[in-house]
């Protein structure tokens, strides 16, 4: 009835300092704490884009670095999973600060270097390598590890790591794709097109 009738109002202020997380991937690096060892923004939204997350799977994400990839990963879903592998010990460390700070502390952190790393942990649906992808035996036992079915997207900078996706995408098939970003930027009084390093990235289903 109408006397137990209860009406609250509440007023919600936006906090000046709040951080607002869109709901895409694709990140502002800012938002990340890195070492400039970090996947660029746009390069990620395709990345993320390539690993085509579902709910519930788990991503192991060697070459963690800022943990970038696996935290956009864990962000399109609660019930996503996901194991960091991060060679260098402060990295490893700064993966788990960030994960913190997007509320993904579910996110595993394994500081190791890959292949040793991979061994003993669980199985995964999804792969990305995103360093370590040219060390004797990684992109192996990342595809013998990977479910049937499952997906493996790996990203080059350097010319060793594009020559194995090269060979990788000759043996097995896939697609390869260049990303090719250039950012406006000042060029004296003027502005000019300053071209990041161009990535090659392979993606492959088991
Ligand atoms: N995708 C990351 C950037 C990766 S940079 C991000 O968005 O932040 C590549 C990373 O791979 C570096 O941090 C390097 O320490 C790590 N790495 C290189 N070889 C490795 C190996 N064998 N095992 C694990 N990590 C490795």
């Amino acid at each position: 009835d109408l006397h137990s009738l209860n009406v609250c109002a509440i007023e919600v202020v936006a906090d000046a300092t709040a951080r607002v997380l869109p709901l895409a991937a694709g990140l502002d690096d800012a938002l990340f704490e890195h070492d400039g060892q970090i996947t660029k923004r746009e390069v990620r939204a395709l990345t993320l884009s390539a690993l085509a997350p579902r709910k519930g799977e788990l991503l192991w994400d060697i070459g963690a670095g800022s943990g970038s990839i696996a935290i956009e990963w864990m962000l399109a879903d609660p019930a996503m999973r996901a194991i960091a592998i991060e060679a260098s010990p402060e990295r490893a460390a700064r993966i788990g600060r960030n994960a913190a700070r997007f509320g993904v502390p579910g996110l595993a952190v394994i500081e190791g270097g890959a292949p040793e790393a991979l061994r003993g942990l669980a199985s995964p649906d999804v792969i990305f390598i995103g360093g370590g992808g040219s060390e004797p035996g990684v992109m192996d036992s990342a595809i013998a590890a990977l479910r049937p079915g499952g997906r493996l997207v790996a990203n080059a900078v350097t010319t060793e790591m594009e020559a194995v996706l090269i060979a990788q995408h000759a043996r097995l098939g896939g697609s390869l794709i260049r990303i090719d970003i250039a950012r406006a930027s000042p060029v004296g009084t003027m502005t000019g097109w300053r071209p990041a390093m161009p990535v090659t990235q392979w993606s492959w289903v088991k």
